[in-house]
């Protein structure tokens, strides 16, 4: 077992499922959770020093045609109270973050129709055009290899778009049968290959989930390589199918966090707003097990509580914009420097 654990850090890798799944069985020894979390930190330190990088993220569109059965605002809740921002209040968004010292803007939202790509690329432009000094990343979900070519023509940077699972079958439990685990992938290779800086990831704890589909999470990484990796526990919302189902373990999201900063060295991987949900500490514990951005939220306070994925999702203090003094404090505390940099992944 022990043995394990030592090839997988030595290597980065393993050889196959069944020993991802066993690695995972592994991290239930406290000691082998310490000695792979130390090495995420080491390996963390090695790419990118001290910084904690900082993403202003904002939730511009609550409409979506999707029905993916864990998500607060499916196309099927119709008690989701539904917002969309215009340009103006976006670049507003962002111009308050600059000013607080923002780098890198994330649009995210329900897959909106209403969103052509004539009109997502003329809000890129807008934003590029405004802040030329700063990043965007998109996380807008599916759509084509030609729709994504004119999103990184018109200057997008990076783009987030979660895998979810990469099980078919567990796909399949937490998605309607429109939605395919194949269809999301070749929207990852697609990103890829279009030069976005890209990110997939998943939820931890999800409805059905077992140490099976979470070794093929990492497999799937490895093979995809992703300069960005987005994995938070799993957190129901009492508008859904999945209300009454237990949330994922902030522990064993802690767990892959340092796996993956061990998998893919130069990842950038974010603190996620769903750990900071489940735990009051769960950022701090997120970046002691080899996390580096954190992004705190820049939506117009007035939408915060429409862009509800799940239930109690914080949209105030230090997960907000205007709390940037106080998660400086507390990150410096921690023994981190909060990066006003652009922070694009290492070797990227
Ligand atoms: N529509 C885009 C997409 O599908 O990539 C971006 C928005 S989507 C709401 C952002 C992410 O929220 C998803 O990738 C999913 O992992 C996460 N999410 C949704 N519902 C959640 C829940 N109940 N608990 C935790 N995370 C959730």
């Amino acid at each position: 077992m022990a043995d394990l654990v030592e090839r997988f850090v030595r290597n980065h890798r393993l050889a196959d499922g069944e020993e991802y799944r066993m690695l995972l069985e592994c991290l239930k020894e406290p000691a082998a959770a310490e000695y792979v979390r130390a090495e995420a930190v080491r390996i963390r330190k090695k790419y990118y020093g001290k910084n904690v990088y900082v993403r202003g993220l904002i939730e511009f569109t609550n409409y979506c045609k999707n029905n993916c059965f864990y998500c607060g605002i499916r196309r099927e809740n119709h008690r989701a109270v539904r917002y969309r921002l215009s340009v103006e209040e976006i670049l507003e968004c962002c111009e308050n973050g600059r000013k607080l010292g923002f780098r890198t803007f994330v649009l995210q939202g329900g897959e909106d129709p209403w969103f052509t790509d004539e009109r997502l690329a003329e809000l890129v432009r807008s934003v590029k055009g405004a802040f030329p000094d700063c990043a965007l990343t998109l996380s807008v979900g599916e759509r084509s290899f030609d729709s994504y070519r004119t999103l990184r023509k018109a200057g997008a940077d990076r783009y987030l778009l979660r895998h979810e699972t990469a099980d078919e079958a567990h796909y399949g439990i937490l998605h309607p049968a429109d939605m395919s685990l194949s269809a999301r992938k070749q929207c990852l290779y697609n990103l890829k290959k279009l030069g976005f800086q890209t990110g997939a990831g998943f939820m931890v704890g999800s409805p059905g989930q077992t140490y099976q589909n979470l070794a093929s999470d990492l497999m799937f990484l490895k093979e995809l390589q992703p300069e960005m990796a987005g994995i938070g526990p799993f957190i129901p919302h009492h508008d859904t199918g999945f209300a009454k189902e237990p949330p994922g373990s902030v522990e064993l999201t802690i767990k892959l966090l340092s796996v993956i900063r061990i998998l893919l060295p130069a990842v950038l991987l974010p603190a996620t707003t769903a750990l900071g949900t489940l735990a009051h500490d769960g950022r701090e514990r997120g970046l002691a097990a080899g996390a580096n951005v954190v992004m705190p939220n820049l939506s117009p306070k007035k939408n915060r509580k429409q862009y509800s994925l799940y239930d109690h999702k914080l949209c105030e203090g230090e997960e907000a914009a205007e709390g940037i003094r106080s998660l400086r404090r507390r990150i410096e505390a921690a023994g981190y420097q909060l990066s006003m940099e652009r922070g694009d992944a290492a070797g990227f």
